[in-house]
């Protein structure tokens, strides 16, 4: 009895649970198409599940009638996937709840730099250390009294809210994270610095939601494009500081076009409705797409 119980258990553990979470910002094209299709392999061969998400918290550049194409072109895929789709932007109330917690850990600080501002300072420092995405915050507003914050929020300053990765690092130590395919990696936490987790335009980020929402969905293998191998480090340690349970991650090659360039949401001819509409099956688009059945 407690045997098969322990067995149930050790069994619920070791099932796979992946995800495809696209942004409705444009149609899928075959490199989405890649990417669901390797999210539902990695899930099959665990006789996992694989989950859905939309991930529609900027509202300058997502769009309902994407959202609907995105679920529409997966059908015609071949895809299914479990209800209820997380949409991201139905769940601001979990990233506030996320960003409360570290503010109380006074992790948080407000950035009300522009980026002309942060150009600015960056040009000013001199050799500013990089990122994978340019320059690092160069932590002008991390420096800022409590009171110089709260006036620029009296008067009505939008503001971004940044991590404090350096007291954050120093709060968890060092960590690691499990890539399936590369084995184990040692988190190079601040290789972003300090990252926005509140844009000014919308409550949440990249990186804060993606981080909550994986924990939330008990996602236990992340599946997305080598392209998002250096943001899994800043990942890890938002896990380590809200104390949420660490995924294993498995990064995918990026499909490219004859000219060896990425696949883009500018490049029309190569939607999955463009080739539908041109008379492929979803077999013959699954096979363009890098899986053959
Ligand atoms: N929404 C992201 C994108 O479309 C993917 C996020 C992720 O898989 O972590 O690029
Ligand atoms: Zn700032």
């Amino acid at each position: 009895m407690v045997a098969s119980a322990l067995s149930r258990l050790k069994l619920r553990q070791a099932v796979i649970i992946t995800r495809f979470a696209p942004s409705p910002t444009g149609e899928l094209h075959l490199g989405h198409a890649h990417s669901a299709l390797f999210a539902r392999a990695a899930a099959a061969q665990g006789h996992g599940r694989f989950l859905l998400r939309i991930e529609d918290i900027d509202p300058t550049r997502c769009r309902a009638e994407f959202t609907q194409a995105i679920l529409a072109d997966l059908a015609w895929l071949g895809l299914e996937w479990e209800r209820p789709v997380r949409v991201q932007s139905e769940h601001f109330d979990d990233y506030r709840a996320a960003l409360d917690r570290l503010d109380e850990m006074g992790l948080l600080y407000p950035c009300f730099c522009t980026r002309k501002d942060i150009a600015d300072e960056v040009a000013a420092a001199g050799n500013a250390p990089h990122g994978p995405d340019g320059p690092l915050y160069p932590g002008h507003c991390r420096r800022l009294s409590m009171s110089e914050r709260e006036e620029r929020k009296a008067a009505g300053q939008a503001f971004a809210l940044r991590l404090d990765s350096a007291k954050a690092m120093e709060r968890v130590g060092p960590l690691s994270w499990r890539d399936r395919d590369r084995g184990e990696q040692k988190a190079l936490a601040d290789l972003f610095g300090d990252v926005v987790l509140a844009r000014k335009d919308t409550p949440a980020s990249y990186h804060l939601a993606v981080t909550v929402d994986d924990a939330i969905q008990g996602i236990s293998l992340v599946t997305r494009g080598e392209d998002l191998f250096a943001a899994t480090h800043v990942h890890r340690l938002l896990q380590a500081v809200l104390d949420l349970p660490v995924p294993a991650y498995a990064h995918h090659r990026l499909l490219t076009d004859a000219q060896g360039r990425r696949y883009a949401k500018r490049d029309r001819s190569l939607t999955l409705r463009s080739l539908r509409e041109a008379g492929k099956t979803p077999e013959e688009v699954r096979i363009l797409a890098g899986f053959c059945n």
